[in-house]
């Protein structure tokens, strides 16, 4: 297997020698960037497959860096805040951030968000190209064509808003989407009313998709924040 390179922004040096040496140890090649005008050039020069991408800079909020850019490249950014606020983990996410860690995180979280992210990856290099009018994943299979969903053999029955929720989730298979996100994009709008029925649909749609609605196996809760359809291995 490739190692991946991952582009490290952090400009607190104990977290980024953290990091790096994690990195290390585990097989990953790193490049390192201490602020965010840093960031953007080695981004574009060096065309890292993730970016670990601390909130806080010196120069510039990372939420501009990412907004930065999200207008040249889809390489996955994992967002590391010191704030343990939603709301600016969810401005992360809405400009396009894929995942967020909060400070201060484990080292079992930073190598698990990164193997969530490298199968987010390997699904995004198979799908390119490819014929992607059938979604699979482990159990799930979703045909866009007849607008048909599966578990296995047995089809799925679905409302249209299930059926949409369930589309979006797996085409963003592996990263986390806000309830603003998601209520935009299956209604058209966001009101709180809807992040209250967006929870309703969503737990239709569990008990018809997961063998155990309370230990989820494709959606991800992120309370406060939003939904994550999980690659299953
Ligand atoms: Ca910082």
């Amino acid at each position: 297997m490739n190692k991946l390179q991952i582009l490290v922004v952090e400009d607190d040096a104990p977290v980024r020698n953290l990091i790096t040496t994690t990195l290390k140890t585990h097989d990953y090649k790193s490049i390192i960037a201490e602020n965010g005008e840093e960031a953007i050039r080695q981004a574009s020069s060096c065309n890292p497959d993730v970016i670990l991408l601390d909130l806080g800079l010196p120069d510039m909020d990372g939420v501009e860096v990412i907004r930065k850019i999200r207008t040249w490249s889809n390489v996955p950014i994992i967002v590391i805040s010191a704030r343990s606020e939603d709301s600016d983990k969810i401005t992360a996410l809405d400009s396009g951030a894929d995942d967020y860690l909060t400070k201060p995180f484990s080292v079992e979280e930073l190598l698990a968000r990164l193997r969530v992210t490298g199968r987010r990856l390997a699904m995004m290099q198979a799908n390119a190209g490819a014929n992607e009018s059938v979604f699979i994943n482990g159990d799930l299979k979703i045909d866009f064509g007849s607008g048909c969903a599966f578990i296995g053999d047995k089809e799925l029955h679905l409302t249209p808003i299930e059926y949409k929720l369930l589309c979006l989730m797996s085409q963003n298979v592996g990263k986390v989407l806000t309830h603003t996100y998601i209520t935009q994009k299956v209604w058209g709008n966001s009101w709180d009313n809807n992040v209250a029925s967006l929870r309703v649909f969503m737990a239709t749609l569990r008990k018809k998709l997961e063998c155990e609605p309370d230990s989820p196996q494709y959606i991800q809760t992120h309370i406060g924040v939003g939904y994550r359809m999980m690659k299953i291995e």
